[in-house]
């Protein structure tokens, strides 16, 4: 499972005196978009190191990266001088551009924020104007052009994102792993990461192995460790810095519609308070089905994606859609998959 090429270690770490079973450059922790990309990135930049891209589960990107709307954003949501900001109005133009040079499936459909109400289109004005200051196109539409465009959608007024679009997760993720590979790395999967110490000589002595039998790890001595564990970023970081830090889980559901019906954009709700969530919205796939959500319910346990087949949840989803959607249909939606944020 691990690096076809590593090169035995004689150091040793001061915490446990282990010797190391290999010695790399970079070992990345969690093999979801986000590790994947930064593995893709480490192979092709430093091609003289080696680098490890783990995971524990059998599989790339079974988490959050494959539980989510596949939405890529535009940017235009978060404060405008954040990081989240300006890494995604950056990363949405690279995003574009590789997905097009490589011919990898996604669509740039353009997405819809709905207002129903003067306070709700006075929030879209203040976002409107913040993308303006971005660089960022928006525009509205009036309630009648909204209608012919889209006549299954009811709105007061309506700002279009047009470089908002959707993207296939599954394809990004198997070219990044692909690209890795060529470029010399590793991905090892079923490989779980459970000790990290500092080594006297430099770098990290960790313990690897494979669960659930975790009794008889693979020590390596890795220069950097790139923590890219998701949901378990912090236990992760608390292998090193115990008790340093703690995630709330906060899960979405999504309910698919089995109702044919000719919607063409993404369909927003005007955000919610706190931007817990972007409130539960109307996406299509590439193979253009429709789904809603996510709504947000916090949870306790990271592992939990129960999508709750109750008349209640399935009533929440109508009140929220209904808004926008006026003919949707309760019969038509069902439980499909949830992810947590
Ligand atoms: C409901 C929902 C909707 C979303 N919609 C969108 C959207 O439309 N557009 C968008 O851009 N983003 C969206 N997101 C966010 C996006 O999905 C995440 O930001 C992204 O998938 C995070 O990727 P990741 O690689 O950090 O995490 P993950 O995909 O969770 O990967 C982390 C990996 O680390 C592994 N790991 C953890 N601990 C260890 C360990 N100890 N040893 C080995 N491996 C370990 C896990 O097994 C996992 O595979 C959404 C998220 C949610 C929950």
């Amino acid at each position: 499972m691990l690096a076809r090429n590593a090169v035995l270690a004689s150091r040793r770490c001061f915490a446990t005196s282990k010797t190391p079973d290999l010695e790399i450059d970079n070992l990345v922790v969690g093999a979801g978009v986000v590790g994947l990309a930064i593995g893709e990135k480490l192979t092709a930049t430093r091609p003289s190191e080696t680098t490890i891209v783990i995971d524990k589960n059998k599989r790339i990107g079974e988490e959050t990266s494959s539980r989510n709307s596949e939405v890529i954003h535009a940017g235009i949501y978060y404060p405008k001088d954040s990081l989240k900001t300006a890494l995604c109005i950056r990363g949405k133009g690279m995003l574009y551009q590789l997905l097009s040079e490589k011919s990898m499936p996604y669509r740039k459909v353009g997405k819809w924020v709905v207002a129903q109400s003067e306070e709700q289109h006075a929030y879209l004005e203040t976002m409107h104007q913040k993308a303006a200051n971005l660089g960022v196109e928006t525009y509205f539409l009036s309630k009648d052009q909204a209608a012919k465009e889209e006549p299954n959608i009811r709105a007061q007024s309506v700002l279009v994102s047009p470089s908002t679009g959707i993207i296939d997760s599954h394809a990004f993720m198997d070219y990044l792993q692909q690209r890795i590979t060529e470029n010399g790395g590793d991905v090892g999967l079923h490989t779980m990461i459970r000790s990290i110490c500092p080594s006297e000589g430099g770098g990290y002595l960790v313990e690897l192995a494979t669960p659930p039998h975790t009794d008889s790890p693979t020590t390596v001595l890795c220069r950097r460790i790139f923590n890219s564990g998701g949901l378990h970023a912090d236990k992760v970081s608390n292998l090193l810095m115990p008790n340093r830090y703690k995630l709330n889980y906060a899960r979405g559901h999504y309910y698919a519609y089995s109702s044919p019906c000719d919607i063409r954009h993404l369909i927003y709700p005007c955000p919610e308070k706190h931007l817990a969530g972007l409130g539960t919205h109307l996406t299509l796939d590439m193979a253009g089905r429709i789904k809603f959500g996510p709504d947000v319910q916090w949870v306790d346990d990271p592992y939990d994606y129960t999508v709750p087949d109750d008349a209640d949840k399935k009533q929440q989803f109508v009140e929220a859609i209904s808004t926008f959607l006026p003919s949707i249909r309760r019969d038509k939606l069902q439980p499909d998959y949830a992810g947590i944020r």
